[in-house]
């Protein structure tokens, strides 16, 4: 049984069309890391971002100095954030920028879209989004007096249409789900719910973390409001790389974003009194970007253009069914649940896995080299990156994971 499965994953690698880019990523020896299932929360570097690293300081910070914020840097949020948009977001030019965290851009947004919503004081969300986007709502709803309608999510399905339309009224100035749910990877049914939602004259907002570079995203057509998400999980930014916001065209000249910093600015050099927005997108930035951390996007932006999020998608689809098979031999007959869709459709970039005790496997697993990543309570999530994961490699994690299950009982 075994033999089969191994058998099986060297045939899909063999008919795998993107597995050649694996090689483009730094490899640790096989005794550090065996196998690299939490793509999902931190992707792996490229070879050639530190090549673009080591260049970015000798030539462009150690010989242009402060030059090079005339010859780019200053665009880099919105260059950058319009190659994502193309490549990643299905977001025309123009309405994309690459800035602060993730956190910090929930706020800026949320803030913005529910004072632009006054006299309607309810904010919707839902129970088990990210930690992060429910703490901000919950300091903005105290900040201008909101009230938080909480939607009760199934941690191992997502937000359903129907329990927005049960909760949105004309009360409603703001919803904020994600589109690929952190925990069990439920796909969000984006265009259902932002029709409900603007029917009712509120305005949406997605949280795209979980899907940015894994899952094909459709900005535009769909009819999103405003959307955040980070780029150091499925577009291999690095640790703290900065995240990107999205507001839509129609509604830049109505929002306004409460950090009024110089670099959002009509005139950021002038230094003049008193602030007044810069024209479009750029009236979302605050600070001065940071610029060293959006130098691994470049590489990272090059190489999602030349395989396609289409083809990614297909391969991730083809590494989660590998995981479930895996998990329904193996994992299943000893009492360990999948708490993720099966269904293609539902079913995001990642597989979460429970059974009471999984956290003290988190240690000797990765004390084998086979990362993948714990989330409270008993979940064990499996991200296999579509680009930098082989089917053999899942094999060889899932077994190391078999085993310790098998002797834990
Ligand atoms: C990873 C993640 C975040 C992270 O926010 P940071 O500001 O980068 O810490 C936020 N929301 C979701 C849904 C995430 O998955």
């Amino acid at each position: 049984m075994t033999d089969d499965l191994l058998t099986r994953a060297h045939a899909l690698d063999a008919a795998d069309p993107l597995s050649g880019y694996r090689d483009r990523f730094i490899t640790p020896p096989a005794t550090e890391l065996l196998s690299y299932l939490d793509g999902n929360s931190l992707g792996r570097p490229l070879e050639a971002t530190a090549r673009l690293i080591d260049e970015f300081i000798r030539e462009q910070w150690g010989g242009r100095l402060i030059r090079g914020w005339d010859e780019g840097w200053l665009e880099w949020p919105l260059t950058l954030g319009d190659r994502l948009g193309a490549v990643a977001l299905g977001a025309a030019a123009g309405q994309t920028v690459v800035a602060d965290s993730t956190t910090v851009l929930i706020y800026k947004l949320a803030r913005a879209a529910v004072d632009a919503r006054p006299g309607r004081r309810k904010v919707v969300l839902d129970t088990d989004n990210f930690p992060t986007d429910r703490y901000v709502l919950e300091g903005i709803a105290s900040e201008r007096g909101l009230e938080l309608v909480w939607i009760e999510t199934d941690p191992s399905r997502g937000v359903e249409p129907s329990q927005v339309a049960a909760v949105v009224d004309d009360e409603t100035a703001l919803v904020l789900f994600s589109h690929v749910a952190y925990r069990s990877g439920w796909v969000a049914d984006v265009v259902e719910i932002n029709r409900i939602v603007h029917a009712a004259g509120a305005l949406a907002m997605w949280d795209l973390c979980h899907s940015a570079g894994s899952v094909p995203i459709a900005l535009d057509e769909w009819g999103v409001d405003l959307a955040v998400g980070c780029t150091y999980k499925y577009l291999n930014g690095g640790p703290g790389a900065p995240a990107f916001a999205y507001l839509r065209r129609g509604l830049q000249g109505e929002l306004r974003q409460p950090i009024q910093g110089w670099m959002g600015h009509r005139a950021s050099f002038e230094m003049g009194h008193g602030y007044e927005p810069a024209p479009g997108i750029r009236a979302l930035l605050s600070g001065t970007p940071p610029i060293l951390a959006m130098v691994p996007l470049h590489a990272n932006l090059d190489m999602l253009a030349e395989a396609g999020i289409e083809a990614v998608r297909a391969k991730s689809l083809l590494l989660t069914d590998y995981v479930l098979e895996l998990a329904d031999a193996w994992l299943v007959p000893h009492g360990v649940e999948v708490i993720s869709p099966r269904d293609v459709t539902r079913r995001g970039g990642h597989v979460t896995l429970r059974r009471a005790g999984f956290r003290e496997l988190l240690e000797p697993l990765w004390d084998s080299g086979v990362i993948p990543d714990y989330r409270r309570p008993d979940g064990l999530r499996i991200g296999p990156a579509p680009l930098s994961t082989s089917f053999a490699e899942i094999h060889q994690g899932l077994a190391v994971l078999r085993d310790l299950v098998e002797k834990q009982r």
